[in-house]
């Protein structure tokens, strides 16, 4: 194995104790990922299975529809599908038929089963191999869940990758497959980045057209852009891919060492290493210093809510300075969290699951600079004069690789600064 930029490990968070809680949680549920899901599969179309309030959820989260075709709708269940009075299944075929005949153009029809759809016990699986003999093979009929029964808003991602697994081609190729859903635009970095080491060929899952979908075999090396794909990993797995564990690439550390792994996996020397990265990292670790005046020193308290928190805490204390004083997630991944707890110095609390009322404490008692949290509890906490950041801003936003790190630092910055100015009176906006 060729080694290349190896990183400069603290002692640990490896063997740290994890709190572990499970009480009322605060968070979004999985038909969030819809919302950038669709952006990124344009010939896709996502129909909800569930209630009004999916709906609304939808609707506010997205924003505005831009496009002059919608890429994402909601089969309303009313009450007296609820109850069992009317048979939702030819319903739902009816309303798919509708669907696809107004619009062709759809490739991939993913059914997102919800809370009321699982209360009933609607099997969309079902429906969705039946679909799948009427509409296929123009069309792949999908389904997954985004329920919020247990489950926090990344896990719609990764339950709607992992459904796509078991249709991908097989191949005894060797290929490399990364995982994950990122903007156009970064995907794009990142493939030039790794046609620069000379690795090859690279096939993305989420790929943006159904015709260009990955394929898998004992011969395919996994790499995850997201911490939240251990569904999709384990489903990879079964297919005979192997997955790479290595830090995730936020910042300039983490963006090395994600390369640098692959690097390994296909020999790459390193020179041919250093000649590809020498100048985005130089130019990453600028932009991360131009934020770290304003970050270092800093406290910062995670609340359990994108599954971002290990990596994003490992980028904020080792490259931006600050102290971590709990590192809450919802759900730790042992196998894919390992590289990150182990870069992690002592020190945070790592905390797993929610008691959101006894988490509320332990924040009031420390007094964070600055804590990250879903939308419900940023407002309170600013009302007690504390600085938040919200956790789902984290997802919307590009922050992956190199070109990205000194945005992801400026995410953190950006509040810290708000409040400095509002407190001196200088500044005050929202
Ligand atoms: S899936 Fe459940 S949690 Fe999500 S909007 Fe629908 S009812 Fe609410």
């Amino acid at each position: 194995m060729t080694e290349l930029a190896p990183l400069p490990a603290g002692p640990g968070c490896t063997d740290a104790p994890v709190l572990r809680e499970r009480g009322q949680r605060e968070v979004f549920c999985g038909l969030t990922g819809i919302v950038w899901l669709h952006r990124k599969m344009p010939d896709s179309f996502f129909l909800v299975v569930g209630s009004r309030t999916c709906a609304h959820l939808l609707q506010s989260a997205a924003g505005v529809m831009i496009f002059a075709q919608p890429r994402f709708g909601t089969a309303i269940l009313e009450e007296k599908d609820l109850a069992g009075l009317a048979d939702a299944h030819a319903e739902l075929d009816r309303e798919v038929d509708r669907l696809l005949t107004r619009r062709p153009d759809i490739r991939r029809l993913f059914l997102v089963g919800s809370c009321p759809s699982e209360v009933i016990k609607l099997d969309l699986a079902r429906a969705a191999e039946r679909l799948s003999v009427q509409h296929g093979p123009q069309v792949e009929v999908l389904n997954y869940s985004g329920s919020g029964i247990e489950t926090t808003f990344t896990e719609g991602e990764d339950a709607c990758l992992a459904a796509m697994v078991p249709g991908l081609a097989p191949t005894e190729a060797r290929n490399l497959m990364v995982v994950g859903a990122l903007p156009d635009v970064v995907e794009d970095q990142m493939l030039a980045l790794l046609a620069r080491l000379g690795i090859g060929p690279v096939q993305v899952l989420p790929s943006r057209r159904a015709e260009a979908a990955p394929e898998v075999g004992p011969n395919t090396v996994v790499a995850l852009v997201q911490p939240f794909l251990g569904t999709t990993a384990a489903a990879l797995e079964r297919r005979g891919a192997r997955v790479l564990q290595m830090p995730f690439p936020f910042g300039e550390e983490g963006t090395t060492a994600w390369l640098a792994a692959i690097a390994a996996e296909w020999g790459v020397d390193a020179a041919t290493f250093a000649a590809a990265t020498d100048a985005p990292r130089a130019r990453a670790r600028k932009a991360v210093a131009a934020a770290t005046a304003t970050l270092a020193g800093k406290s910062i308290f995670f609340l359990p809510d994108s599954q971002l928190e290990l990596p994003l805490a490992r980028f904020l204390t080792r490259e931006c300075g600050m102290t971590a004083i709990e590192i809450g997630t919802p759900y730790l991944h042992a196998g894919l969290m390992a590289p990150e707890l182990a870069l992690l110095s002592p020190g945070p609390t790592i905390s797993e699951g929610q008691d959101v009322e006894l988490q509320l404490d332990r924040v009031r008692a420390a007094r964070p600079d600055l804590t990250v949290c879903g939308l419900g509890l940023a407002n309170p906490l600013e009302a007690e004069g504390l600085a938040t950041k919200w956790a789902i801003e984290l997802v919307f936003t590009p922050v992956h690789f190199y070109d990205q790190a000194g945005d992801l630092a400026q995410l953190f910055a950006r509040p810290l600064r708000r409040r400095a100015a509002v407190r001196f009176g200088t500044e005050a906006r929202p």
